[in-house]
């Protein structure tokens, strides 16, 4: 085969020879590391109002020491450094290299199967927000609008260039799905949950367990399921709602009894945080990544089976 090198790097690395894939693999969990690190800044500040992503630089929340470049290298900073701070010795939360961790490998994941293609980038990028969402909605019981709904023009450009341009010839797996497909999804993913929170609302009004003007869920959820559906089509929505809701409920559960869950007010007048509640986000964004990663185009084909088990196939 005659390629060029950009159509070489559009290759999967699964179909490269060891000795190129292995360091392009390091290259991109580590690369995906740094983008874990930055994501850590983003979880931390955007639920604060007014401050910026990128200024100032990081600071120990302790003893505010600016933390210099050397001290802040994803994972092996906090392995020499052994979880604490250079100057005040402060436990540094464990969650900060998990999260760079976990993102490089993610990335790593996408470049295995897809290369360095448009296809990468958009699984990537959308595997970020997840992530922020899953942790700011698990902090705060927030999810900010920018990110949710953020998503909604993001996932249909690329659909749009995907389907514009040669540049993705990888359609494995019947993936990714088409611009109608994904326009529809975020209809669709805003109106499950739209209703489900209208009618669960009404019911808990009518028993009395509610005042009148607080809703049973925030509007968080169907904005967050509207993004989901611009990026994965309506095909997968179901599979994501029975994931989040199976994980929620056994991993919630265990969050709930080890009191993790932050119960505090949110500020916001029509809703609190139920004491014996735990905020969805977090398994909507876990069900969207098991989803593309797992299952990727399978949409409804992944419950075949169920049904036959249940003689409905
Ligand atoms: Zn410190």
């Amino acid at each position: 085969m005659d390629l060029s090198v950009f159509q070489w790097l559009l290759l999967p690395l699964r179909i490269q020879t060891w000795a190129l894939a292995i360091p392009l693999l390091v290259w991109a969990w580590f690369f995906g590391a740094v983008v874990g690190s930055f994501l850590n800044v983003v979880i931390h500040r955007l639920p604060q109002e007014g401050l910026s992503v990128v200024r100032p630089r990081s600071r120990c929340p302790q003893c505010s020491t600016m933390i210099p470049w050397y001290d802040n290298i994803p994972c092996f900073s906090y392995l020499w450094l052994r979880g604490r701070c250079r100057f005040c010795e402060t436990s540094i939360s464990l969650r900060y290299p998990a999260v760079e961790f976990f993102v490089g490998l993610v990335l790593a994941y996408f470049v295995w199967h897809f290369g360095f293609s448009l296809q990468t980038l958009e699984l990537f990028s959308f595997s970020c927000v997840l992530v922020c969402v899953a942790l700011i909605d698990f902090d705060t019981w927030l999810i900010p609008n920018v990110l949710s709904l953020g998503l909604v023009p993001f996932g249909l450009a690329f659909a749009w260039v995907s389907e514009q341009s040669a540049l993705i010839p990888l359609s494995l797996f019947g993936f990714p799905p088409l611009f109608e497909e994904r326009l529809v999804g975020s209809v669709v993913g805003f109106l499950l949950l739209a209703s489900l929170l209208v009618v669960s609302t009404y019911i808990m009004r009518q028993s009395g367990r509610l005042e009148k003007d607080e809703l049973a869920m925030g509007w968080g959820d169907p904005f967050f399921l509207c993004g989901i559906g611009s990026f994965v089509g309506w095909h997968a929505l179901p599979l994501i709602v029975f994931l989040a809701s199976v994980q929620g409920v056994v991993i919630g559960y265990w969050f709930l009894k080890s009191g993790k869950i932050n119960q505090e007010p949110t500020g916001n007048d029509d809703w609190t945080p139920p004491t014996t509640g735990v905020p969805f986000g977090p398994f909507l964004a876990l069900g969207a990544l098991e989803s593309i990663v797992f299952f990727p185009g399978e949409g409804l084909h992944v419950f075949a089976p169920l049904m036959e088990l249940l003689g409905l196939g």
